[in-house]
């Protein structure tokens, strides 16, 4: 509601955590996850501690930890990167992508993404001066995915355009692009020389057999121009260590670092040296979060459903869009303002990922729920959300 608006965005989180708070509703807004990390990667970051690995790191980050990181993206996408150049360990994926925007645009060019999109970068867009021009996602009337208007996209590029902001598993809406659109969009960096910047934190968390986790880098002719952003928090459920990445060529990588080291420096070195340990076994635990997580999606989808609240398919990430018309809602911000005191649940309207607030994009009668939370938590909202739906017949699901 200040200059700019993203202030909003804030607002609607503080909000509806207070109104949890206030109320004792079952939060499924934020997306926090409930679940432990891997038993033995929380007793590593105990014993570095405990062996005095509590000084700053270097500014790339542990050398373990940067060849780890060259190692996954080898063995999982054949993507090779020198550990020393073209590997740098960031405080979370939000600081990789703050460096990456501030060193790579500024006033006067322009940054394409998607909308919805992660509220960090119309905030990003915004301290380096640069232009966010988001194309929607269109969700299909059918209830299945949310998908990319090539034309549109091609539409929105202009001379100023220099970096696309790219999330695949997205988030909030949880689509996994699939490998007709990364063509298209590898073609249009291509086409147009712009530098892809890859936000990939979900990149473990696939859900759907049909769907699979592809780098933009990958494709023909991208990893020149793609500096390839992840993150333990979500692969390993430790939001809180904020411990992040990128990966690039030597000159995009050397440009976020110059940036990088008068954001943080560096930081976490306890638990980067336990993650340097934990990332050459991350398939395997990946594997059970996945599992444990589908089940959590299941939970979730099924109780949204059951209350004739439609939701879309997610084929990743933590989160679950609902079509709230049913409930004769078409403003996601009323419903989710009236929805803990009404049904005991918070979910976060989606219009909180509007690239441009008030801009059109995302349409106003979805909202986000999150399955990141424990199975009895789910189950609770479910029954809730059941107890309040409206009288009559629901509507049928697809
Ligand atoms: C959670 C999240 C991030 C932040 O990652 P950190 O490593 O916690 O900084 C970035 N992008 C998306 C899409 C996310 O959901």
């Amino acid at each position: 509601m200040t200059s700019g608006g993203r202030a909003i965005e804030t607002s609607i989180f503080t909000e509806m955590t207070e109104l949890a708070r206030r109320t004792g509703a079952i939060n499924l807004g934020q997306g926090i996850p409930e679940l432990a990390g891997p038993p033995a990667l929380l007793r590593e970051v105990a014993a570095a501690v405990q062996a005095g690995e509590n000084q700053y790191p270097p500014a790339y980050g542990l050398p373990a930890l940067r060849e780890a990181i060259a190692a996954h993206q080898l063995r999982r996408y054949g993507l090779g990167y020198a550990a020393d150049g073209e590997v740098l360990v960031t405080t979370g994926a939000t600081e990789a992508l703050a460096a990456a925007v501030l060193a790579l645009t500024g006033p006067g060019d322009e940054i394409l993404t998607f909308d919805p999109c992660y509220d960090a970068y119309p905030a990003g867009a915004r301290l380096s001066g640069a232009t966010l021009t988001a194309v929607p996602l269109t969700p299909d009337p059918d209830g299945g995915r949310f998908a990319l208007d090539a034309t549109a996209l091609r539409a929105a590029v202009t001379p100023r355009t220099r970096l696309l902001l790219f999330n695949s598993p997205h988030n909030p809406t949880g689509k996994v692009f699939t490998p007709d659109e990364l063509d298209t969009i590898a073609a249009l960096c291509r086409d147009n020389d712009l530098i892809a910047v890859t936000d990939e934190v979900y990149e473990h968390l696939v859900y759907d057999d049909g769907a699979r986790h592809l780098p933009l880098a990958a494709l023909p002719g991208m990893r020149e121009r793609t500096l390839t952003i992840s993150s333990a928090g979500k692969t390993f459920n430790v939001t809180g260590w904020k411990v992040g990445w990128a990966c690039g060529p030597a000159h995009l990588v050397a440009a976020v670092t110059s940036v990088k080291q008068f954001l943080t420096y560096a930081s976490g070195t306890p638990y980067q040296a336990a993650l340097a340990r934990a990332l050459d076994g991350v398939e395997e635990w990946a594997a059970g979060l996945r599992g444990t997580l589908r089940a959590h999606r299941a939970l979730l989808g099924e109780g949204l459903a059951a209350a004739g609240l439609r939701p879309y398919r997610a084929e990743a990430g933590y989160f679950l869009q609902a079509d709230i018309r049913p409930w004769g809602y078409t403003d996601g911000m009323r419903f989710c303002r009236e929805l803990p005191e009404r049904a005991g649940v918070v979910a976060i309207p989606t219009v909180a990922f509007r690239a441009a607030p008030g801009g059109a994009g995302t349409p106003a009668w979805l909202a986000r729920f999150s399955f990141c939370k424990r199975p009895e938590a789910l189950r609770e909202a479910a029954a809730r959300l059941s107890a309040a739906a409206p009288a009559g017949p629901p509507r049928p699901t697809a």
